[in-house]
Formats: structure tokens, sequence, C-alpha cells
């Protein structure tokens, strides 16, 4: 018997979910009438020259999870990621996590991992702006930047990297419909930028990249996401009619994120039904619609932790009424 005395390879795993990047277009100038989702993350990771060297040695192992536009990303994919994202990273010779993600809605599910995935070894989501067969595709480069990300020893935690720049989880957010540089982390400022296959962390950015596990997180892998508690989203906005509130409650709703005006200003059209909302049992958390800032001061309704946008604080009070 041959012993073989070797240090055992690392391994980086990469999930494939869909989105534009895994999309397909009826022309290389179509970047709009494209269709999401159509191509394997084997298919993504054969695509991009240099992998290899961003690997750093490092083994790849990847898997389809889904193959979505994740404008209609669910719950019981969440789950599924977040019980593959638990599996790989308790394996000792596991690095980190990449994971391929259509844009629409990549804020909520880098906020959903953040919350529930209890590790501190780096999950990274990429994603891309423009379909795998335009004439210049992004996804390509942000892929080969988020294999470098997730190899680099100063990362961990849940991020985000699109268009050279690195975001947390909990300040990413979705800015531009179009451009390739479709995200912003707001007044934080991103973590770090990606420059020549390398990870230039911001020196300033005394923020840690770590973890806000939830206090429910064990919850959101074992219950099943079709009893996931329904968390509703609800803007504050002028001609409000209680009607809305009402028609909520009455369909089922557990909880309800208000997405209120300037400080967290609540129209005075819905504040008597929320009050009977809550009165029933409806869990109500406040966000402001401002896409900057949080809300100071006292308010009319418990505000949301974190100063979150109202989609992730619509995750984190989902969470909050799991049981
Ligand atoms: N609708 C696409 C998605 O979110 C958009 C994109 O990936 O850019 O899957």
């Amino acid at each position: 018997m041959q012993v073989v005395a070797s240090k055992k390879i690392q391994k980086v795993v990469v999930l494939g979910t869909g989105g534009t990047i895994a999309g397909t277009g009826s022309s290389v100038s179509d970047h709009t009438g494209y269709t999401a989702g159509q191509l394997s993350v084997q298919h993504l990771l054969d695509a991009v020259p240099g992998l290899q060297d961003s690997l750093q040695g490092h083994d790849l192992v990847c898997e389809q999870l889904a193959q979505l536009d994740s404008k209609d990303m669910d719950h019981a994919t969440w789950q599924v990621l977040a019980q593959r994202c638990t599996h790989w990273l308790e394996q000792a010779d596991v690095v980190g996590i990449v994971i391929t993600h259509g844009t629409d809605t990549l804020e909520e599910t880098a906020w959903f991992l953040q919350q529930v995935v209890d590790t501190h070894k780096p999950v990274v989501l990429t994603c891309a702006m423009r379909p795998a067969t335009a004439l210049a595709p992004d996804g390509p480069q942000n892929l080969l930047d988020a294999l470098t990300l997730v190899c680099d020893p100063q990362a961990q935690a849940v991020m985000v990297v699109c268009a050279g720049r690195i975001h947390s989880a909990r300040d990413v957010q979705k800015v531009h419909p179009y451009r390739l540089d479709a995200f912003s982390s707001g007044e934080a400022g991103p973590l770090g930028f990606m420059e020549q296959g390398r990870v230039r962390w911001c020196a300033s950015n005394a923020r840690p990249m770590g973890h806000a596990l939830h206090a429910q997180a064990r919850l959101a892998l074992v219950v099943p996401a079709a009893d996931w508690p329904w968390v509703a989203v609800l803007h504050s906005h002028a001609g409000a009619d209680a009607r809305q509130v009402k028609a909520l409650v009455a369909a089922g709703v557990k909880g309800l994120v208000v997405a209120g005006t300037g400080n967290g200003t609540v129209h005075h059209a819905f504040l008597t039904s929320l009050g009977q909302a809550q009165a029933q049992g409806v869990a109500l958390r406040l966000v402001s619609r401002c896409t900057e800032g949080q809300i100071v001061g006292q308010t009319e309704l418990q505000p949301s932790t974190l100063g979150l946008n109202a989609f992730k604080a619509r995750v984190s009070l989902m969470l909050d009424l799991l049981e």
C-alpha cells in the first residue's frame, strides 16, 4: 500500500442559482430582452479565463442549486442554499463559498445567509448585469473576482462582489436597473475593491465584516419553508388607504414591515389600522423609505434594528417570528 503524505488540498465551493450571469439573449446586443438562469454554473466557470490563477491552488467543487431569475427567489430556495452553505462550510477543507445569483434580490439573499449561516468563513455572492451572451459580458470578471475574494485570508462572513467593489450583506443594495455597477453600500461605503486580481480592503473601514447571526438561525434550516410566517412590506405614501392594512390582516399576515416616510413617520390613514393589527397579534417593525441614514429618536412604531432597508428588515422579522 502506498502512503501519500501530502497536505490536504483545500476547496472552494461554487453554488449556482441562476440570474442574468447565467442568462442568454438572442443577440450579442441584447442587454434586456434575455432570459435569466439558462446556463449551468459549470458552464459559467468554464467560460472564465485565468480561473486556475484566481483559485491559488484550491480545488473547485460546484453545485447547481436552482436556475432562477432572482425576481422569483423564494423561501424554499433560500433554505436549500442555507443548508448547502452550512454543509460545506462545516468541512475543514472548505475555505469558503461563492454563489452566482441574479441581481434583483441579491441583497435579500445575502442578508438572509448572513443571519442564518453560522460561520466565519467567507460566503461571496456575485452576479452580472449583462447576460452571458452579450458582446462584453460582466459575469466572467465578477466570477473571477469572487473566486479571488473567497481565497483572501481576510475575507469572512457574507459579502457581495460586483463591478470591482466588495459590499457587506448588511449595507449592499441594488440602486440601478441597468448600469454594470448596480450596487451601493450607501453611506457605509464598500468594504473594499478588486484590482488586477487582488483585494484592496478599505483601510478606513472599521466596520466588522463579521456575523449578525440571528437567534433563530437554526430554525431557518429545519422548519419547512412553507411554514415560515408571512411577513409583508407596507409603504407609507401620499394617499395611503387603511384598506391595504386591513386586507393584509384579513388575509393572515403575521408581520408587517412599515416603510415610513422620512424619519419613520407613517400616514395617519394607516395608524389606527396598524394599531388594530398589532392588537390582533401582527408584529410590526418600522424602517425609513429613505435610501440613506436610519431612524433617529422616538417613533410611534418599533423601529427595525440595524437601520436595515425594508426588504432586509422583512427577512429579519420573518426569522424573529419563526417557531
Ligand atoms: N432579473 C435578473 C435576476 O435577478 C436580473 C439580474 O440578474 O441582473 O435574476
